[in-house]
């Protein structure tokens, strides 16, 4: 029985290394950038940033890094045996057995990797927003989206390990481009992602014209400018902000018709923003939920740890498989 285990989440953008204690208790942390080098191999520049982000958590910590379970979120399809079978956001570690590389460059046989979505779902499931319900869908809004799907108190796996893959349902018949090869996905909508791509064509359609102004020109309006922008009151930005709130509401309300899930718990790095997405969500939820008058009320949170959820599940991965 180990006292810490380290939860690592890795997004398309950065990762996370969290040490935590079996209750829950977050002791260190360290992040760094996501590598997307391809050039010793699927995986081997990403391993080489976990390690050393590991080693130093356990250095921290002054616990030998051999010793400490090691669970890892990845953002794709994980297939049951740990291999990460596709990954549209993390393409340079697509088809990487990256449990194998990081237990032999931590000399450990101890690691252990799951989809980081359903990380997510397990903390906000053991500590946090899903604690006690045994039907909800974890959301979780980041360079994509990710999903983790809890029906009556277990995670849903499906045939291969691939199930919750919410982000390319598809709600555009040919819509916009994905990284996965496909269109009109989910996550071209309501993700980070999503809302970096909605910004660029209303700048450029002539629907964001403060913003434009402040920053100089259309293509140098980023994301963040409007979630700001949203925050202090302008209105421009909030009608974005609401319109990406209609594209989660449409996601869910599908996620709804199949699953009959009453809880959505929303995590991952647009979470941060949630006060200007969720509102306006709930609300839209009402028209597209078929039956929704008819129906038990849907409930519609935010996740208790934010962009921590990932690592933090991660973390508790390890201690469950380890035992
Ligand atoms: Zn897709």
């Amino acid at each position: 029985m180990t006292d810490v285990a380290i939860g690592v989440d890795v997004g398309g953008t950065k990762a996370l290394a969290l040490i935590v204690a079996r209750d829950g208790r977050v002791l260190g942390e360290v992040r760094a950038q996501t590598p997307h080098d391809h050039s010793d191999g699927a995986g081997a520049a990403t391993a080489k940033v976990l390690t050393e982000l590991i080693k130093e958590l356990c250095d921290r910590q002054g616990v030998r890094s051999g010793d400490v379970p090691v669970g890892i979120g990845l953002p794709g399809m994980m297939r049951r045996d740990g291999r990460l079978a596709f990954a549209p956001n993390l393409q340079t570690a697509s088809g990487a057995d990256l449990g194998a590389l990081l237990g032999q460059s931590l000399t450990s046989s101890i690691v252990f990797c799951e989809n980081d979505a359903n990380c997510a779902a397990l903390a906000e499931h053991e500590w946090g927003a899903g604690r006690g319900i045994d039907d909800f869908v974890m959301v979780t809004l980041g360079t994509g989206i990710g999903g983790g799907v809890v029906a009556d108190g277990k995670l849903v796996r499906g045939r291969s390990g691939f199930a919750g893959e919410i982000g390319h349902m598809v709600v555009v018949a040919r819509g916009a481009a994905c990284h996965c090869g496909g269109h009109g996905c989910w996550e071209r909508y309501a993700s980070g992602g999503g809302l970096h791509r909605l910004t660029r064509e209303a700048a450029i359609a002539g629907r964001l014209p403060t913003l434009v102004t402040e920053c100089g020109n259309a293509a140098s309006v980023r994301a963040e400018d409007v979630t700001a922008a949203a925050a202090r009151g302008l209105d421009e930005a909030v009608m974005l902000m609401k319109e990406v709130g209609w594209w989660l509401a449409l996601g869910l309300a599908n996620l709804a018709a199949i699953l009959d899930c009453g809880h959505f718990v929303i995590g991952g790095g647009l979470s941060s923003a949630s006060e200007l997405v969720l509102p306006s969500a709930r609300e839209y939820l009402v028209d597209l939920v078929e039956g929704y008058s008819a129906r038990p009320a849907i409930t519609v949170t935010s996740s208790m740890f934010g962009p921590r959820s990932g690592a933090m599940g991660a973390a508790l991965v390890a201690f469950e498989r380890h035992s």
